[in-house]
Order: C-alpha cells, then structure tokens, then sequence
C-alpha cells in the first residue's frame, strides 16, 4: 500500500467538504475502503456490479432494451463474467444517432450534466453524466498513491482560467489549500513568468495539467533556471506520456511525473502508482475489456480498449468502444493495490502548434475546438505547415450548422492567433484511423 497521507490539514478538508457536499465525502470513504480489498474480492464487486448495471438497463433504458433485443441478447443469458463478453459493444456513432433515448427512465437529459469530447480521434462527441457518480473523489483516492492529497495546495495548467465566480467557488470548496491557474491556451512568457511567481508563493505540491502545457512551462523554467522545491508530483493528463518526456519532466520538476488514463466519456479508468509499472484500472468503478473487432484478446495482447461505466445509470455505456487501443498485464505491482494493470495508452498524441514569436499552444487545446458544435461536425484534424500557416480540415455531419460551427471557431482562433498566423478551414473526407497512432494536431515545426 502506498504512502497513507491523513494530516490535520486533510482531516480538516474532509470535515469542511462533508458539510458542502456529504454524497463526495462518502463516496471518497467507500472508494478507499476499496483498496484494501483482495484482487478476489474485487473482481466479485466489479461483477455484481456489471450485473446490476445490466438488470437495470433492462428495465430502465429504450436504447439498450432495443439493442440487445435485436442481438438477442436477454437478460436471462447473463449468467458467468464470460457472458458478458457476448453482449454487443457499444460504438460511438450508436451514440450520436441515439442521444434521446440513451437516457435513462427517470432521469432528464436536460438538468443532467454533459461532456463533450474531441476525443481519441477528433470526432466531437456529447455523453451525460450521471450526477450520483463519483466523480473528483476518485482522484483523491490517486493522489494518496502519488504521496500527496486533495487538501494540498495546487497549480493547474488547464485549457483556460477559470471565471472569476467558479474561481470564488473552489476558494470555498478548497480552502484552507491554495489553486493556481495558467491557462494553457494562453502560454506566453508574461504569462508563465506570473504563474511562476504565483506558485513560488503559494508552494504548490503537486502540479496537475495538459502534458503539452506543462511540458511548455517546464522548457520555460529550464530556460530561466527556475525551481519548485515544493512539489511532490506532476499528473498529466489528456495525452500519452511518452517515457522520454516523463524523463526530461522529472528531471525539471525534480518529482514523479505520473499519469492516468481517462476521457470525456470516463472521468477516470486508470492510473499508475509510484512503482510507474503500467496503470492500475480502477475496476471498482470501471471494468475495462480488450477485444480485436468483437472477440476477446488474451491478456497481454493489444487490441480496442471497451469500457463499462460501472456507476452511470443516467446514461449507461456499457462496452463502450472509445477508441483506444491498449492491453491489459499480466504482472503485479510491488505496490500493494488490488487492481490490476494495463499498459499505458498510445492514442491521442497531439502535436504542440508553435507561433512565430517562440510561443505555443498545446495540442491538448486544439482537441477541443469543436466541442461546442457536436452536433454539426463529424470530426476533424490540424495540421500545421512550416510555415506556420494552420489549415483545419472537417467534415460535416449537418451541411448548414457546420458552416455555422466552421465560422464561430475561425472567429475564435482568429482572435487568438492574430494575423501572424495564416488560417485556413477546409473540407475533407477524413478517414479516422483507431490504431492508436493517428494524430490529428499534427505540426511540422519541431522545436
Ligand atoms: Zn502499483
């Protein structure tokens, strides 16, 4: 078992955050009371858990009861976890032709919370969440792997700063522990040198960010010299970390720098400990499959990664193909923890785009750019020229609100590139590609 963090400051977070929000709190307790059960045990809770999710779509969900009538698929056939493997997967396209009836009796689309997602392969995409589910709890449990804690001061490199009433909100829900923001869309050297100053304040202990935009900020304080005594550890997220890259970073942040693997979708389904030997799934909340078409790969294998949301009822997606593709291990972890390993994530590796003046944009930024027109883009990809110019290719799902979409993103990237920069939007077919190597931010500048 990792490193058990329970200082006055955490206790006191809890208390505090159990008054704001009991459900989270609870919640928190019953996922670290999960790790102390054995791999038998946790294997049994993640099967009834598939079971009961099953049972209920069965009586509570048009979408499934309808599909797995058409698969001849009945409740009654589910009898062993080998069974489960005969229920047809999910695909994402199911998705966008069914959102409606994806729901849930019970639940309503419109006060549910949503997610939209460029995704693994810049094909935007909208799922619901279920509001009982755990969500930011789960990565406290993480970040008690990686020797830190929720009720630690932080520094996060996200796509934007938030507004200043959510800022407001978070000093409630976090105090007395410190957040500081740098805005990755946003990453000039007068940016990332207040950011700095910010954080040599506050003294962060751990660093949380887009891979691109922490990798940004630690070439910026490698060119000044700069050093955060204080953190404990960097997570990354939203792209691979490829282990060259996890190298340079640990070296400039003088940390662990760790990743974790999730999506829109799936706030979370895996992460790694400190022992970095391939990620631990998360199979109390999750149950991760790895099938070649629709057949089941051996252990080790790689091949399409299928999720199960174990816990969102609301919308339930139920061997999901996300578009990933990875392996389950076989080895152990020296670490302690029940859940079992997969291999780090290859897919969605996005370029960063680079501007004239030295600057640059993570490729985690682009990923999103459609994400509030899902409904009138198919998908799409960036691709930077040496010189500089970007042209973004498309292809639309909806002839009339694309034109609409294509116009409100080239206004907004506009606005943040400036003139320096040649901007082009075109129509293509794009053949997506799910084989884990496609990157659609694609520059031909290498810094
Ligand atoms: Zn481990």
């Amino acid at each position: 078992m990792q490193l058990k963090r329970e200082t006055m400051n955490s206790q006191f977070f809890l208390a505090k955050r159990k008054l704001l929000n009991q459900r989270e709190v609870t919640s928190a307790h019953a996922l670290k009371a999960n790790e102390q059960l054995s791999p038998d045990e946790l294997a049994s809770l993640n099967w009834e858990k598939r079971k009961e999710l099953i049972r209920f779509v069965f009586s509570h969900n048009v979408f499934y009861q309808k599909k797995y009538k058409a698969a001849g698929f009945e409740l009654g056939d589910l009898k062993s976890p080998e069974d489960f493997e005969k229920i047809p997967p999910l695909e994402k396209q199911e998705i966008r032709d069914n959102l409606e009836s994806m729901v849930s009796h019970g639940f309503n689309a419109s006060s549910l919370p949503s997610s939209t997602t460029g995704g693994s392969t810049g094909v935007p995409l909208k799922t619901y969440c279920d509001p009982s589910a755990p969500g930011s709890e789960i990565s406290w449990r993480t970040l008690n792997w990686w020797g830190t804690d929720i009720s630690e001061n932080s520094a996060y490199l996200y796509r934007a700063i938030p507004s200043a009433k959510s800022q407001m909100m978070q000093r409630v829900f976090l105090w007395p522990s410190k957040r500081n923001w740098l805005a990755a869309q946003d990453m000039d050297e007068a940016s990332m040198e207040l950011f700095y100053r910010q954080v040599s304040k506050s003294k962060p202990n751990y660093l949380i960010g887009y891979v691109g935009a922490i990798d940004i900020f630690a070439g910026f304080m490698e060119k000044y010299n700069y050093q955060l005594d204080s953190v404990k550890a960097v997570w990354t997220t939203s792209a691979p970390l490829p282990e060259g890259k996890r190298a340079y970073l640990q070296s400039v942040f003088n940390a662990p720098t760790l990743t974790q693997y999730g999506s829109c979708e799936f706030y979370w389904v895996a992460a790694e400990c400190l022992k970095q030997n391939g990620m631990h799934v998360a199979s109390d909340i999750r149950h991760v499959e790895v099938v070649e078409g629709n057949e089941p790969v051996p252990v080790e294998e790689f091949g399409d990664l299928l999720i199960t949301d174990l816990c969102n009822h609301a919308f339930p997606l139920i061997r999901y193909r996300l578009g990933d593709r990875g392996r389950l291990l076989k080895k152990s972890c020296s670490c302690g923890l029940p859940f079992g390993l997969m291999d780090y994530v290859k897919g969605r590796i996005s370029d960063k785009i680079h501007l004239p003046d030295g600057g640059a944009i993570p490729g985690e930024y682009w990923t999103t750019i459609f994400d509030d027109h899902t409904d009138s883009v198919k998908s799409f990809q960036v691709h930077q020229f040496a010189d500089y110019s970007i042209t973004v290719y498309y292809e639309s799902l909806q002839q009339e609100s694309c034109a609409k979409a294509v116009a409100a993103v080239r206004a907004k990237l506009t606005a943040k590139l400036g003139s320096a920069v040649s901007l082009k939007f075109e129509p293509k077919k794009i053949n997506v590609n799910d084989n884990g190597k496609t990157r659609f931010v694609v520059s031909e500048i290498r810094s």
